[in-house]
């Protein structure tokens, strides 16, 4: 499971696998800005740009992308969650709604969201729990989990970080 949930080059540069070469890179100089070390946290900025500086060399290089494309696809397959290869649609807990349920001592956190693609109320639903169990390292100081829609085939992936302080 462990790569399946690491994003893809396509993703880390936000660009559609069928991007062109000029579009990535332009993406690839924006996101380099974007990892400005005023705004990221200096070891969390080091790592981005080394994966971003990874995705770029590859990407820009034909032969290189083909077979990156290839390796990906096969992994997909694989997993028998996406059959297409396309990347996920990534969403953020700030894209949820959450309510905090008192349970005795604790209190049980619950992130809804309606589905973008079907609208049915509350498609994904995610709990503390399933925050704390299930998700995977993203290799950049984040979480992610990836959850499907309670009412259609729509699979989004989710990317948190743990220990959120609430102020
Ligand atoms: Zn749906």
């Amino acid at each position: 499971m462990e790569h399946l949930t690491k994003k893809s080059y396509y993703e880390l540069l936000g660009v559609e696998p069928s991007a062109t070469l000029a579009e990535i890179k332009k993406a690839y100089k924006e996101r380099l800005l974007n990892s400005h070390p005023d705004k990221t946290q200096r070891t969390t900025r080091d790592n981005i740009v080394v994966e971003l500086k990874t995705a770029y060399s590859v990407l820009c290089n034909d032969e290189a992308r083909r077979e990156y494309d290839d390796e990906v696809q096969r992994r997909f397959q694989k997993s028998g969650l996406i059959s297409s290869g396309e990347g996920l649609d990534v969403v953020t807990l700030d894209d949820f709604v959450c309510d905090v349920e008192a349970e005795g001592e604790d209190s049980i956190a619950t992130f809804r969201k309606d589905c973008p693609r079907c609208t049915a109320q509350d498609g994904f639903v995610l709990t503390d729990n399933d925050l704390e169990d299930n998700g995977t390292p993203d290799g950049m100081g984040g979480y992610e989990i990836i959850l499907q829609c309670s009412a259609c085939s729509l699979w989004l992936k989710v990317q948190y970080y743990e220990d959120e302080e609430e102020e």
